[in-house]
């Protein structure tokens, strides 16, 4: 069902009037994790400043350790609906459990599923029967064929909704966190009528490539950019390295509109 062989049209994703996948790129900034109001508020006020309307931060952290920030949970999600309220944005917010699909709904405008629960198949068959679009991250060591497969569980219980996220694979290389898969991009969008993100922060890892990433992902064709934002990254419960700061994340935005208005 998401061939496009099947349907040779885009998928054009409605998210409170924000046309994803209709040929303009849409950002979707935030932190990592929520992890105070505050911060929440102080990222989104920048992301508001910039004319972005799609919101991200997790609240439910799938983490490598279990030692490590959890997330808030449905108190995260909370947060990020009374900012988003007060700021006029989009929540899209990783959901972990099926079994927390449902109350999630009252909150986000977005259903994420993390790269790590790409194949998660009863998260996915939970995404697919709910009336909310989903941004499906691909799996850290998952080819193309089996995204699109992952991506056919949510269509195949009549969600179409969704939005595919390339944000890197794990290959031997080091020297950034992920090795983005920039072809996976048109690959998709030929394969699929579904519109197609890159994260550009998990696919590095690294702060001074997000900007030249995100310069490839437009000009490769990509529907939308996503990248992590937070006031202190130094200080942030997770992924401290590679979020941008306040100021930073104004460089990034401008630089984004002076490339967009050259191609
Ligand atoms: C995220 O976007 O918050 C995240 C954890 O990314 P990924 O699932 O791609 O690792
Ligand atoms: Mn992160």
């Amino acid at each position: 069902l998401v061939s496009r062989k099947r349907k040779p049209e885009n998928t054009v994703i409605d998210i409170n009037g924000e046309l994803i996948g209709e040929g303009k790129v849409h950002f979707v900034m935030g932190p990592c994790a929520v992890e105070t109001y505050e911060q929440v508020k102080e990222v989104a006020q920048a992301v508001k400043s910039k004319g972005i309307k799609l919101f991200r931060g997790g609240a439910f952290k799938p983490r490598t350790s279990p030692y490590d920030f959890q997330g808030l949970g449905i108190e995260g999600l909370q947060i990020l609906r009374q900012v988003a309220n007060e700021f006029d944005l989009a929540v899209v917010s990783e959901i972990v459990n099926p079994a927390h699909i449902e109350e999630a709904l009252e909150y986000v405008d977005v259903i994420q599923i993390g790269a790590r629960n790409m194949q998660n198949f009863e998260l996915l068959k939970a995404a697919g029967e709910v009336n909310k679009p989903v941004l499906l991250k691909r799996g850290l060591s998952a080819t193309i064929s089996e995204f699109i497969n992952a991506a056919e569980y949510i269509i195949s219980r009549g969600n179409g909704n969704i939005i595919l996220c390339e944000r890197g694979i794990r290959t031997y290389e080091t020297a950034t966190r992920n090795t983005l898969d920039i072809s996976a991009v048109p690959i998709l969008k030929k394969e699929t009528h579904l519109p197609v993100m890159v994260d550009v922060t998990h696919s590095t890892g690294r702060r001074d490539l997000l900007i030249p990433t995100a310069r490839a992902a437009i000009a490769i064709g990509a529907d939308g950019v996503m990248a992590e934002v937070h006031p202190d990254p130094a200080v942030a419960l997770s992924d401290s390295l590679q979020q941008m700061d306040i100021p930073t994340f104004n460089h990034f935005i401008d630089e984004m509109s002076n490339f967009a208005a050259t191609i």
